[in-house]
């Protein structure tokens, strides 16, 4: 791994098959977390961060309360170095390789590290599917469309979470941001220009899970560009049931409602998190972190506001 960080602390959940990563090196802090499907040789994910804590202060994240700085390239790069070797087989070896820059920080406001981080990834790891998970944060996409075309690797999702405008703000209380509208056309560019289909990241609860969510969401999202990723909603403070059975069948039967409209979907339920705190948002040791830096951890938008349950994958 390359000198970016002075501490990596490993904490593993050797039953769901899940290891997550925190660095350290006095002035940022950042996780990943690696996954193994049922073996590294078979597929590997791993899911990085590009900020220390998060300007964007979502209401299900553990990051979401304070913000650090943006990570340099080699910070990014570092981190799944670091997964791909503790792996102990070679990246070039596995069958499918996932990289989603999801764990923490809004990759989006991040251009000055996420785009030769991209480049370099590639390079290093031409066979792994680089994954963008963005909030959608109101700024120039032509940058993104740029290196999208560039590398072919790359894939985008955007972090929809709710059907209605007003929902999300409540959810995501950035302002500037893209409204749904805006989302549902820049990836309709996105996909003009690519060639490949984005995705929109939507989390199942109770109270956005009905059949007029779906229609609106439909609406929105053509299903002959988009596809979906229903994710299970967990919890961010460390000691609480992370999921249960009845969220899970919220996301499942959401899904089957949107596969009904046409939709490509997929279902993400993160192993680990009840235990090791794997899914993204989750964050405990970050959250220390920060509690432990208070000069360099700066509040953000979302501290102090009402936290509700996490959208796995969240970022
Ligand atoms: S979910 Fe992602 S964008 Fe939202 S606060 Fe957390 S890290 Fe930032």
């Amino acid at each position: 791994m390359r000198p970016a960080w002075d501490n990596v602390k490993r904490i593993d959940d050797a039953a769901q098959n899940v290891a997550k990563f925190v660095f350290d090196n006095g002035t940022a802090v950042a996780e990943s977390v690696l996954y193994k499907y049922p073996d590294y040789a078979t597929r590997t994910v791993i899911c990085c961060s590009t900020q220390s804590g998060c300007p964007v202060g979502c209401r299900f994240c553990g990051a979401g309360d304070n913000f650090v700085r943006s990570l340099t390239a080699d910070e990014i790069i570092a981190q799944v170095e670091h997964s791909i070797e503790q792996t102990g087989i070679q990246a070039s070896e596995m069958k499918r390789l996932q990289v989603m820059f999801m764990s923490m920080g809004e990759p989006l406001l991040n251009p000055k590290g996420l785009v030769p981080a991209l480049r370099q990834l590639y390079q290093l790891y031409p066979n792994a599917a680089l994954l963008i998970s963005t909030s959608a944060p109101m700024i120039n996409y032509e940058w993104v469309r740029e290196i999208s075309m560039e590398i072919p690797t790359i894939g985008l999702q955007f972090s929809v979470h709710e059907s209605t405008d007003a929902a999300r703000d409540a959810l995501v209380p950035f302002k500037k941001k893209l409204n749904l509208f805006q989302i549902a056309t820049e990836g309709m560019i996105w996909h003009e220009v690519t060639g490949r289909s984005p995705f929109f990241n939507y989390c199942a609860h109770d109270g956005n899970s009905s059949t007029e969510d779906a229609e609106r969401l439909w609406g929105l999202f053509d299903p002959l560009i988009w596809n979906a990723t229903v994710s299970v909603v967990c919890e961010r403070s460390e000691g609480m049931p992370a999921t249960n059975e009845h969220q899970r069948s919220l996301a499942s039967d959401f899904s089957l409602k949107l596969v009904e409209r046409g939709y490509d979907v997929r279902v993400f339920d993160p192993a680990g998190q009840d235990t090791i705190g794997g899914g993204c948002g989750q964050l405990w040791f970050v959250q220390k972190w920060m509690q432990d830096h208070p000069d360099l951890a700066r509040p953000s938008i979302g501290r102090g506001l009402p936290v509700v349950h996490a959208p796995t994958n969240a970022a």
